[in-house]
């Protein structure tokens, strides 16, 4: 059974669908990129799991089960042991995550106090091992310092120390490094799939650069407009992708964009609360859009080969539409 299961879940705000029906499995132990531009509904998905959307959002699923717990079912209080234990997120911006108040040690000492007990001592020594642990030097002063005294690359690293302080099954990732130096951002990276093989947690990437999962993830879940239009393995994505925002967001890359005209390949913006187009939600931006996909919203196609597309025309090996 797959670690967390996902069936039709939709976030809806008034009319809006943030997140519309999407399904997709995490597997003990392995790493899932999610990308997509920003409005795609990532973040909301993920929030949605977690427990954290607020009223006046709508959360709806056939199923969504967590290590085979169904969460849909399980009582407000259960639903809390499992966040922050068994689940844990970090975000983009580490100084908004940490309280600027306490002290770095508190935090991390106050988030292991709420799931699990120990004396002060235990708990102190924890907290400098995980700091270790996420690759901070000189762990045992550190633990007396202020957020605002941290780079913003150390601040993410206390994040995740936080994060993973109750050892968890899975660690949602959202936009980890977006708000870091290049330089730093793949150190992040690499401290993340450290973390998830050392551990054999499940690690889900949230990110608009598919660039940045393309080596670490096991499978890629491409997201547009609230929907899951492909899926598929990492391979299987970059090599030949069949969705054609897919191919977009590759031909956005810099080692595909040695042809200047295809920088142009998607014009326009995720459309948002009002502008939502009738049939294939891409149709206002896709290269090879037609009559039917102004119309008609496209099923979700399984290839039986771990691949998915939401396409009427899925792209053919030479990156071509197949027409009817
Ligand atoms: Fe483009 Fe049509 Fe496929 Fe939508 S259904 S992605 S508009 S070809
Ligand atoms: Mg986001």
């Amino acid at each position: 059974m797959a670690l967390l299961e996902i069936n039709e879940l939709s976030v809806q705000f008034g009319e809006f669908k943030a997140v519309d029906r999407i399904s997709y499995q995490v597997e003990q132990g392995q790493v899932v990129g999610i990308v997509g531009e920003s409005g795609s509904g990532k973040s909301v998905s993920s929030l949605a799991i977690m427990g954290l959307i607020d009223l006046p959002g709508k959360v709806n699923a056939h199923a969504l089960h967590f290590d085979g717990r169904n969460l849909k079912t399980i009582s407000a209080k259960e639903r809390r042991k499992i966040v922050g234990a068994d689940v844990a997120m970090i975000f983009q911006d580490p100084m908004t995550s940490l309280n600027p108040c306490f002290t770095v040690g508190y935090q991390i000492i106050e988030a292991l106090k709420i799931h699990q007990g120990g004396s002060k001592k235990a708990l102190k020594l924890r907290a400098i091992e995980l700091l270790n642990c996420v690759g901070i030097p000189d762990a045992e002063n550190r633990l007396n310092v202020y957020p605002h005294q941290l780079s913003g690359g150390m601040s993410q690293r206390v994040m995740i120390a936080i994060a993973i302080a109750c050892n968890p099954k899975l660690l949602i990732a959202d936009e980890p490094t977006t708000a870091l130096d290049v330089t730093i951002q793949g150190q992040i990276i690499e401290l993340l799939l450290n973390l998830q093989r050392e551990k054999n947690m499940a690690l889900v990437l949230i990110t608009h650069d598919l660039a940045l999962v393309s080596e670490a993830a096991d499978k890629i879940i491409v997201m547009y407009a609230g929907q899951v239009v492909e899926v598929g393995s990492a391979d299987q994505i970059f090599k030949l992708p069949r969705h054609p925002y897919t191919q977009a967001l590759l031909r956005s890359l810099p080692e595909f964009t040695q042809d200047k005209a295809r920088l142009d390949s998607l014009p326009g913006v995720v459309p948002g609360k009002y502008d939502r187009p009738v049939g294939c939600l891409l149709n206002p931006r896709c290269l090879y859009a037609n009559d039917k996909c102004k119309t008609q919203e496209p099923m979700r196609q399984d290839d039986g080969q771990g691949r998915q597309v939401k396409c009427h025309y899925p792209l053919n090996d030479e990156g071509k539409p197949r027409y009817e």
